[in-house]
């Protein structure tokens, strides 16, 4: 191993109690989304940290972003470094929200206790690790390369779990993504030390209604039952739908290895009188349902486009228009992504890949998200393919009670992180 190696593992050997305070820290400020609190307090720390190491900060808050509102502000922060000349920008980009507690857990959610070399808490993995590895990593990057060329920037963005409207899309609408301005973006997501994700697969959801006529329940002849229809198109889709969809397999590395195909999920069913509150104690009336919804989620591969995506669901539903009695429906198009996958010759994965060679000894796996996170707003929004996921944390514990963050594991991602920045800035 070089001498500038050593250097630079050292200095981030010896900010072991930096990282895990910093860490706690994090943890202990409560970012639940929905609703979205605590994200002027969380971004009010990041700044303060990153001003003392020399950033300059910046608070964006995401006007008007779906959830934004005077008690729920969408605040985001953005920090940047300027190196001494000119030179490329490392941007590192995390999510600061966190998602709901739920139930199981045997640790307090936001105590941020360590026991064992693990810091347990929500958002622990999912991300906040990720990040506090990312700023002790640029620290000690700066530290022992006082005159690298170029930028780091740092930002701590809202509301990732609930899509990234008023987070990374904002940001990248308002031209912080540009490829003028950023040339590698790093989303320190939990994917593993020794992995790199490239992109993740596309999303298509949509409402499916089924149309009936209301009628007396005791002479259902009279109507026409949208539930029935309903159960018609579910009863379509087992026959032809799901095995077509079982037989379309992608090249992308997507794991787990069940997400390698199409899959389509039905998200929710709903026909008939509307679910009364648990309280009430009263009997349902007797009717023919005439409407019946129904939330299809489907997740689609980079080989497959979107208006064939969805003919495949049209082409059915106008199938059984055609042949089912009294059949009619609609569909609503609710949200897409498209899928991205950057090349593996990109060179923030190249880079990133031997740096992780030289700090744990052999090369990474390289993997696709099986669903999405903000690097679809980088890439759609902001035009910048130069961008992929690599961060501590094992991503099944991510969202999971007693969620936690190996300090080791922090400790290695930050010196590839760092590694990374001495190769792009200093090389
Ligand atoms: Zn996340």
């Amino acid at each position: 191993m070089t001498d500038a190696n050593e250097n630079l593992f050292h200095a981030i050997e010896t900010r072991r109690d930096d990282l895990i305070a910093l860490t706690q820290d994090l943890i202990r400020i409560p970012t639940l989304n929905p609703p979205g609190a605590m994200y002027r307090e969380v971004c009010d720390y990041i700044g303060a940290r990153l001003k003392s190491s020399g950033f300059s900060v910046e608070m964006i808050r995401a006007h008007g972003t779906p959830g934004d509102s005077d008690q729920y502000p969408r605040w985001n922060v953005l920090a940047r470094h300027e190196g001494n000349g000119a030179g490329e920008c490392v941007h590192f980009n995390s999510h600061h929200d966190v998602v709901e507690v739920g139930n199981g857990w045997t640790f307090d959610p936001f105590g941020a206790e360590l026991s064992d070399g693990k810091i347990y808490g929500r958002g622990t993995c999912d991300m906040k690790g990720g990040l506090a590895a990312s700023i002790i990593a640029a620290e000690a990057f700066i530290a022992t390369h006082p005159d690298y060329k170029g930028a780091i920037e740092i930002s701590g963005t809202a509301d990732e779990e609930s899509g990234g409207f008023g987070g990374v899309a904002y940001l990248a609408e308002k031209g912080y993504f540009n490829p003028d301005r950023v040339q590698h973006v790093i989303i320190p997501e939990p994917l593993n030390k020794d992995r790199i994700c490239l992109g993740h697969r596309g999303v298509w959801w949509a409402e499916i209604e089924t149309k009936g006529r209301i009628a007396h329940g005791s002479m259902p002849f009279l109507g026409d039952c949208a539930v029935r229809h309903m159960g018609a198109v579910i009863a379509e889709m087992e026959a032809t739908l799901f095995p077509l969809l079982a037989t379309k397999r992608t090249d992308m590395p997507v794991v787990p290895e069940g997400a390698k195909q199409s899959t389509l999920n039905i998200n929710s069913i709903h026909g008939g009188e509307p679910v009364q509150p648990e309280d009430y104690t009263g009997l349902p009336s007797a009717c023919v349902p005439d409407r019946c919804k129904m939330v299809i989620d489907r997740r689609f591969l980079l080989e497959e486009k979107l208006p064939e995506v969805r003919a495949e669901m049209i082409d059915l539903l106008d199938h059984m228009k055609a042949t089912r009695p009294d059949f009619d429906y609609e569909i609503r198009d609710m949200h897409t992504v498209i899928p991205t996958m950057t090349e593996r010759d990109a060179p923030v994965v190249q880079t990133v890949s031997r740096a992780i060679s030289a700090v744990l000894g052999k090369g990474p796996e390289y993997v696709v998200s099986p669903g999405t996170y903000d690097q679809k707003h980088i890439d759609r929004i902001g035009r910048l393919k130069n961008c992929i996921a690599y961060g501590p944390g094992i991503l099944d514990l991510a969202h999971q009670p007693d969620e936690w963050i190996g300090v080791e594991d922090m400790i290695d991602s930050a010196k590839v992180m760092a590694l990374s920045l001495r190769e792009l800035l200093a090389g």
